[in-house]
């Protein structure tokens, strides 16, 4: 006779906070903001994230997808309810904080983004002194340079970043560990080193006329944006890829006034990884979206004029591994005066292998 052993956390957590990736207390927070304790509720938040507002706005809410209630009709709108108490809330859930007094420990953080800044967070609530390092001219990464300002206004994000901030956390800004400080320096003259630099490279495909005018990377595309030095793009723009971030990219070209925007993608319409929510938000706002074609090659002399398509017939093999299959006899033509690829993005940890003994091997760290 066979036994399955469910350990007592599996067994007793409510399915929304196993769902949510930060494992907050889900119902614990909602009772809060049912009874009106907004500020109790933040609290609850924190005990996870020091992200409320990034998460009352910008989180996909797997909690929702779990919620019990979907068994007897709509799920609780958890991350709205998340809103409500961040909203409605002041700050005396600062009075309630543990500080743990300074131990003299120094940590240095590679990478303010929303790890970094979650690690500097709870390290400085724990007496540590948290230095952040980042490249850009300011903290939170791909929360700040990412996500597009339509889903996550930068006000709303600086209120948690400042939070995070005021505890003591030292942000060095536009300092590139690898380029302007050398991380065996960084863990010279620090009692630990956390790397959190995060996927910051648009993913690259090798793709006939990529090198041509008016042909993007998502990433680059949705950064350039972010500091103010959007691209002209012109009437037409072809997007490449099917993931929530090619959607954020199209959403963007349209808010940047492209009179039609087309997504392009390997996967069938149920295969695709964007959220329903996002792509039905697409739709509404006119973009296009073409499933199962692959890009052929970019069309155009010097700049982009178009995009050569071959039919995908799948996208997965038998044991489920992205494993693109083309008919090569079916093609399409399409104009674009801009076509942006959006198919993932990549950590870049050339920096790593300063450090004795510590090798990168492709996009993982080895010893
Ligand atoms: S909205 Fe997001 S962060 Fe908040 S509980 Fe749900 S999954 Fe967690």
């Amino acid at each position: 006779m066979s036994s399955c052993r469910v350990s007592r956390k599996e067994f007793i957590l409510p399915r929304c906070t196993k769902a949510c990736p930060a494992g907050i207390d889900v119902p614990r927070y909602i009772r809060a903001v049912r009874d009106g304790h907004y500020d109790e509720a933040i609290a609850v938040v924190r005990e996870k994230i020091p992200f409320p507002t990034v998460c009352a706005d910008a989180c996909f809410a797997p909690c929702e997808d779990a919620c019990a209630y979907q068994q007897v009709g709509e799920p609780i709108a958890i991350r709205a309810l998340k809103r409500a108490a961040v909203d409605k809330g002041g700050d005396s859930w600062k009075a309630r904080k543990k500080l743990i007094q300074p131990t003299g420990k120094k940590v240095a953080i590679v990478g303010a983004g929303p790890a970094g800044l979650t690690a500097a967070y709870y390290l400085q609530s724990l007496g540590h002194a948290a230095t952040v390092y980042d490249g850009f001219p300011k903290p939170g990464g791909m929360l700040r340079y990412g996500i597009p300002r339509y889903r996550l206004p930068e006000e709303r994000l600086e209120k948690d970043i400042r939070h995070i901030l005021e505890l003591g956390v030292t942000f060095r800004a536009n300092t590139l560990v690898g380029k302007d400080i050398r991380l065996e320096a960084l863990a010279k003259e620090s009692d630990a080193v956390f790397i959190s630099s995060g996927a910051n490279s648009g993913a690259r495909i090798p793709l006939e006329g990529a090198d041509k005018k008016g042909f993007l990377w998502g990433w680059e595309f949705l950064t350039d944006v972010a500091r103010g030095r959007a691209p002209q793009i012109g009437n037409e723009v072809v997007v490449i890829g099917g993931g929530n971030v090619a959607l954020d990219v199209a959403l963007t070209a349209k808010r940047l006034g492209a009179k039609s925007v087309r997504i392009v993608c390997l996967e069938a319409r149920e295969e695709m990884l964007a959220h329903p929510w996002e792509i039905a938000l697409a739709e509404e706002e006119g973009i296009t979206i073409q499933n199962a074609w692959a890009p052929k090659r970019v069309l155009g002399k010097e700049k982009v004029e178009g995009l050569a398509l071959k039919r995908c017939v799948s996208t997965l093999d038998d044991a489920c591994n992205f494993d693109p299959v083309y008919d090569d006899e079916i093609t399409d033509r399409i104009s674009a005066d801009t076509i942006i690829a959006a198919i993932g993005q990549t950590p870049v940890l050339d920096f790593v292998e300063s450090l004795p003994g510590v090798k990168k091997n492709r996009q993982r760290v080895t010893s």
